[in-house]
């Protein structure tokens, strides 16, 4: 990749889709916060816990971030932690952004919603006061978790309707089918949010099938093995589904084994509306700008899927068309320039 290439995807502007803000936890985060709230860690220091992201699939990599997200007590700590996921946001040129969050997480330990909410969302809005920068929530339910336990965890939420924009699902995809979730996710819809779902990360294409069919989620979340099934290829090219995929996040959890096998040219060269996005960033080895330069370093891909990454990572957003256009004109006028 030229130096220009680099510079280009680094500068562009982007937004981000597909991001777990307690996956933005940083060791040093996770061990100040420990200490701050007098909790007691099972390692022994920063590298000790660094080492242990050696992760051989999604479970594996479950295990310790579940770990991490124990030591998130205050609302102060959900503030910290949103606030600096966002500043590196802001340093990557991201124009707007689509956080999820775990509530059960936090809930199951017994730190209360309205904190968990109440810090994050304080954070997004200092974003946008300081930066312009545009950020808006969307609530996952743990799918290893029952329906029930959604239920009520969209109940404790309502109150909060106001502070997110949507629902996900994440989480163990394996033997946790979308289709669990079909009667959580009819009644969200009955309600307004906006609907999105992990499937075919590690799950077959099924997933994602019944993803659409039956949780009828507007985006897919990774939905990389789309590819296996030509039915399903041709059929999320020409609905424009967004997959939002998360590079980095694919070769730490093994998806593919190399980032030169990853398969992003492919989606683009099918005709998929791809989007590139940071996942879980501490845990993964970076950033989003860190994922589209790997990708470009690694892959033939050139400044024509630049534009084309970056005009998807707006089209697939959840904002108002108004705002959708300027961003979008945005882009056109950056790559006119640059
Ligand atoms: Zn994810």
């Amino acid at each position: 990749m030229t130096e220009a290439l680099s510079d280009l995807v680094r500068s562009m502007p982007k937004a981000e889709l597909h991001m777990h803000i307690e996956g933005s936890l940083e060791p040093e985060l996770i061990f100040a916060l420990a200490e701050r709230n007098g909790v007691t860690l099972p390692y022994a220091s920063v590298e000790d816990l660094r080492r242990a992201y050696a992760f051989t699939d999604l479970q594996s990599f479950l295990d310790i971030y579940y770990a991490g997200a124990s030591v998130l007590q205050t609302e102060r700590d959900f503030y910290d932690m949103t606030w600096a996921y966002l500043e590196r946001a802001h340093a990557d040129n991201v124009l707007h952004t689509e956080i999820f969050f775990d509530p059960q997480t936090h809930t199951e330990r017994g730190i209360g919603f309205p904190i968990v909410i109440g810090g994050i969302h304080r954070a997004l809005t200092d974003a946008q006061k300081e930066w312009g920068l545009s950020a808006s929530l969307i609530l996952c339910f743990l799918r290893h978790l029952s329906e029930a336990e959604a239920f009520a965890t969209l109940e404790e939420a309502m109150p909060h309707r106001d502070k997110f924009i949507g629902v996900g699902l994440d989480s163990s995809e394996r033997g946790n089918p979308p289709e669990k979730f079909e009667r959580v996710f009819a009644r969200c819809r009955e309600l307004g949010l906006h609907l999105v779902a992990h499937a075919g990360e590690e799950g077959p294409p099924e997933y994602i099938y019944t993803a659409l069919d039956k949780l009828h989620v507007e985006r897919i979340d990774h939905g990389v093995r789309c590819l296996e099934d030509p039915v399903l290829t041709a059929r999320l090219a020409r609905e424009q589904v967004a997959l939002t995929v998360c590079p980095l996040s694919n070769i730490k959890l093994r998806v593919f084994d190399r980032i030169h096998d990853h398969n992003i040219l492919e989606l683009l060269d099918a005709g998929i509306a791809a989007t590139v996005n940071s996942d879980d960033p501490a845990y993964f080895g970076g950033y989003v700008n860190d994922n589209y330069v790997a990708l470009f370093e690694s892959l033939p891909l050139t400044r024509d899927h630049a534009y084309r990454l970056a005009r998807n990572s707006f089209a697939a957003a959840f904002i108002d068309e108004e705002a959708k256009a300027a961003y979008l004109r945005q882009v056109d006028d950056y790559f006119a320039t640059a």
